[in-house]
């Protein structure tokens, strides 16, 4: 019967190829999304098992995050490029579950989730999302949540102001950008919580500033204890 399902399955493969969304190739009857020498070649950072790694260098004197790690390089032309792309412009939100899952298993098992409450995404303004449809660091958060068991908040958090493309501002115009632009609704689901950021690409690590920002200012006593919001980071560019 198996037989019969694989010429199946081959017949329906010629008629609509699988092709890899990271590098275009045929994917083979075992392979989903994502073709084995692409999870072998797509070059992983191991920012996670470093502290001083250059993403947390990046906030260095500009937040108080604990760490920070990025999962690969987002060269021109890179397959990681091509799998963003195919993600957050052509809608095939399984990608970002996939890597999500992928990354989350490599930071379960390396210690990095140790003491993590919670998986924050970074929100898209509530306009942006419904053009798009999804918000891209969700469905990444939700392939983390998959490897580690841990709870995704989609809700505590929103962002209240659309900024401009970062990219057609200029650099201190970025750097300067970063209050205002989100907000806390539920500061006690958040409170005394070591949260895990998630964001899809980072490039000065402005929107990620700004998330901690807002989300550090709910740190405060409560029963004569004091509460701190603790914050890692996931990026998936570096
Ligand atoms: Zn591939």
């Amino acid at each position: 019967m198996s037989y019969i399902y694989d010429l199946w399955d081959d017949f329906i493969s010629l008629l609509f190829p699988r092709l890899c969304y990271a590098c275009g190739n045929h994917l083979m009857r075992n392979e989903r999304l994502i073709c084995t020498e692409c999870y072998v070649v797509i070059p992983r950072t191991n920012n996670h098992i470093k502290a001083d790694n250059p993403v947390a260098q990046l906030f260095w004197g500009r937040c108080m995050i604990e760490k920070a790690a990025a999962f690969s390089y987002y060269n021109k032309g890179s397959r990681i490029k091509n799998l963003i792309h195919n993600l957050k412009y052509k809608g095939i939100r399984e990608i970002g579950y996939e890597l999500g899952r992928i990354y989350g298993l490599s930071l379960e098992t390396s210690g990095f989730m140790k003491d993590i409450d919670l998986i924050i995404p970074v929100p898209l303004h509530p306009a942006k999302k419904k053009v798009r449809g999804f918000n891209q660091s969700e469905t990444i958060s939700m392939g983390i949540a998959d490897a580690t068991h841990l709870p995704v908040d989609i809700k505590s958090l929103e962002r209240t102001l659309v900024s401009a493309t970062q990219t057609k501002k200029s650099r201190y115009e970025r750097w300067t950008n970063v209050e205002g632009i989100f907000q806390v609704t539920d500061p006690q689901t958040i409170m005394g919580k070591h949260v895990l950021l998630v964001d899809d690409v980072i490039t000065t690590g402005s929107t990620v500033e700004s998330c901690s920002i807002e989300l550090l200012k709910i740190e405060g006593v409560k029963d004569g204890q004091m509460l701190r919001v603790f914050f890692r980071l996931l990026i998936l560019r570096q």
